[in-house]
């Protein structure tokens, strides 16, 4: 249960608050998920006046503040190469009412597995800025330990890499369900490939990094090896794992020969 709230007007503010260890306070976000996520009594830290929701290219990389919305992230994307591919990954993460109340931060950090946004960015080798100190930590980093490593911080900002393509697919029961299966792969002009692995477990499984595409598809079959459920065998999974990769990396040949 909620028993405080609080909407700080600066981040100095907000870490204090964020410190305290009594009672269990928690950063807002959307707010979407926290109430599922709150066992007993918390206090909220709503993060919508930190100003913390920017969306601005820098160098090679698209800086994307914690509290954007989905919605507005989907709005300003532009003819980034991965725009079109990440575009459709947002779109299949939440319905349009979640979108505009759910948040970039909030999202990956309530991610579960079988989050499409969680695993593109994945793929993305997408970077976390955590307040306080300004600590850089990669999302592969953070997503097995988010409540280890987000105790007392916030996600302030998330970076991609702007010249990264990227490439989605998934199998589900119906196009807007959630994956059972979904595979997000990231090449860079160097030739680096990454794959990520979603649908499957507590968090989206990095199952490819690499300095060319070559043995991506097999390197999925055998991280989905294991991967059974009451949804799906650990066959299926391993075997719809190397195809999704197959079709994302023909994708992204073909979008880089056009
Ligand atoms: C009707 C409905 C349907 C949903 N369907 C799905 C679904 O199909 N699939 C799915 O995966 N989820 C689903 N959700 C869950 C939820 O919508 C998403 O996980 C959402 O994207 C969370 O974003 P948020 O900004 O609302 O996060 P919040 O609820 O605000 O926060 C989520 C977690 O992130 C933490 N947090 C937020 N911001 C920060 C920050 N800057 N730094 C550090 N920690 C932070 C919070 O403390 C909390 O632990 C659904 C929710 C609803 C209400």
């Amino acid at each position: 249960m909620i028993v405080e709230y609080h909407r700080p007007a600066t981040l100095e503010e907000a870490l204090r608050l964020l410190e305290r260890s009594q009672p269990f306070t928690a950063p807002l976000g959307g707010g979407t998920a926290l109430n599922r996520l709150i066992r007993g009594e918390a206090a909220v830290v709503d993060l919508q006046a930190l100003g913390l929701d920017i969306f601005q290219a820098q160098g090679n990389s698209l800086l994307l503040g914690a509290t954007l919305s989905l919605q507005k992230l989907l709005e300003q994307l532009g003819a980034q190469p991965m725009a079109g591919e990440l575009r459709k990954v947002i779109l299949h993460e939440a319905t349009y009412n979640l979108r505009q109340v759910a948040t970039v931060a909030g999202t990956l950090v309530a991610a579960s597995g079988r989050s499409p946004f969680a695993t593109a960015l994945l793929a993305l080798d997408a970077e976390m800025t955590l307040a306080p100190g300004e600590e850089i930590l990669s999302l592969g980093d953070l997503l097995p330990l988010r409540t280890e490593r987000l105790r007392g911080r916030l996600i302030t900002q998330v970076a991609l890499p702007l010249n990264a393509r990227l490439a989605y697919e998934y199998v589900a029961r119906t196009p807007a369900d959630q994956p059972i299966v979904c595979a997000a792969a990231a090449c860079w002009p160097s030739g680096r490939t990454r794959v990520a692995l979603g649908g499957y477990g507590s968090a989206p499984m990095l199952a490819f990094d690499g300095g060319e595409p070559d043995g991506a598809a097999m390197a999925a079959r055998n991280a989905y090896a294991e991967a059974g459920d009451t949804w799906a065998s650990a066959e299926y999974r391993s075997e719809i794992a190397a195809m999704l990769v197959e079709r994302c990396l023909e994708k992204i040949n073909k979008a880089q020969e056009a």
